[in-house]
């Protein structure tokens, strides 16, 4: 393979670990990262891939003061034949233009992205996991780096990926959730950030994250900011349910987050000849439906688990029960086939994989 950007490859090669059923995810971090570095009227420059290592920030480096920082989630999968696949880079590619427009970042172009990403994961390439279920995350990261205390843009910016082996996030088979409908804090409003991969949404949802746990719960389903009646997202999923035949999904109003897999789902179920509405939906409606018998499934998606049935939903103090707790066929079948074409089993007949390297 031919690299663009320059590689020092590590003369201190870590330890893989040795059991894949233990890896856990987001704990272990491969041998290399890349870097590239902004400068206002320079443009991006200097995209390297070099030993992972801590980096060194300036106390007054404005992302740690007023979190002007966008991320991505992706992950790298090893094939049967040993051959390593990404999932449509370059939908995440264009997801962080749009974070960064939002944040006032200057946009990593498409191609650099991608590029960054297959040079990186072909560096690292032993540290894509084997066993069924494992794959390389991969983590692309750009934050603000001008020390400085003033609140505006920065002037440059630091782009950096890294990478960490995870297990599977079914270890014991995918299992149902109960989740719980948040009434008090809301993740994301419209004319907000919600719609982007920004860290500060995810600083704001962790209180309601741990009041749900404190319940017995395990993920949150969010209400809209404004009238707290429509449902938005699971945790940090995007949520559909099945409902007389049809599969409904809040729609993209700018306080969700328009997920890769979200979008893959829809367009597999509209090909098997099930109708998706992408519309507002009141979580009362949903209680009603499970009340009278037609809420049939519900499940988060997203890259993490693929797939994750919602086995109850609970909303302060009703609590319905899905599928009577268990896996529906619409969810199975996703899970099945968008998992199948992520790990080279299933036919790709949409072009979606991307390969990085035999
Ligand atoms: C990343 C994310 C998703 C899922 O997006 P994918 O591209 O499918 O991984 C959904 N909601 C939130 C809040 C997210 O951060």
């Amino acid at each position: 393979m031919e690299f663009t950007f320059p590689v020092t490859y590590t003369e201190n090669p870590k330890t893989r670990p040795a059991d894949e059923s233990k890896l856990g995810f987001g704990r272990t971090f491969s041998d290399h990262m890349f870097l590239m570095n902004y400068t206002e009227g320079k443009g991006w420059h200097d995209g390297r891939i070099v030993p992972y290592a801590p980096l060194e920030l300036d106390p007054s480096c404005m992302v740690l003061h007023y979190a002007q920082e966008v991320f991505e989630g992706m992950k790298a999968y090893r094939w049967e034949d040993g051959s390593i696949h990404l999932f449509r880079p370059y939908e995440n590619a264009k997801r962080m233009q749009n974070s960064n427009e939002r944040l006032c970042m200057p946009a990593v172009p498409e191609e650099t992205f991608v590029e960054a990403i297959k040079e990186l994961v072909a560096v690292d390439a032993e540290w894509v996991p084997h066993n069924p279920g494992t794959s390389l995350y991969i983590r692309p990261f750009i934050f603000a780096t001008d020390a400085h205390l003033g609140v505006h843009a920065s002037e440059t910016y630091l782009f950096c990926i890294i990478c960490s082996p995870s297990g599977s996030y079914y270890p014991n088979g995918m299992s149902p959730v109960d989740i719980y409908v948040e009434s008090r804090d809301v993740r994301a409003v419209r004319g907000g950030t919600g719609y982007t991969k920004c860290g500060g949404n995810y600083a704001a949802s962790l209180r309601a994250g741990e009041a749900a746990a404190k319940k017995g719960y395990v993920q949150v389903l969010w209400l809209d900011g404004v009238e707290r009646k429509y449902v938005e997202e699971v945790g940090a999923m995007n949520v559909m349910f099945k409902v007389g035949g049809k599969v409904i999904t809040p729609e993209l109003s700018g306080s969700i987050l328009p997920g890769v897999t979200r979008k893959s789902c829809i367009d597999l179920i509209r090909s098997w000849g099930i109708e998706v509405e992408e519309r507002l939906i009141t979580a009362e409606e949903l209680f009603e439906a499970a009340e009278n018998g037609t809420l049939e499934e519900a499940w988060g998606c997203g890259t993490a688990a693929v797939i994750s049935p919602i086995g109850s939903m609970g909303w302060e103090d009703k609590k319905i029960s899905i599928n009577e707790g268990k896996i529906g066929p619409t969810a199975q079948k996703l899970y099945d086939t968008l998992y199948g074409i992520q790990s080279g089993k299933v036919e790709d007949s949409l072009g979606w994989t991307f390969k990085v390297c035999d």
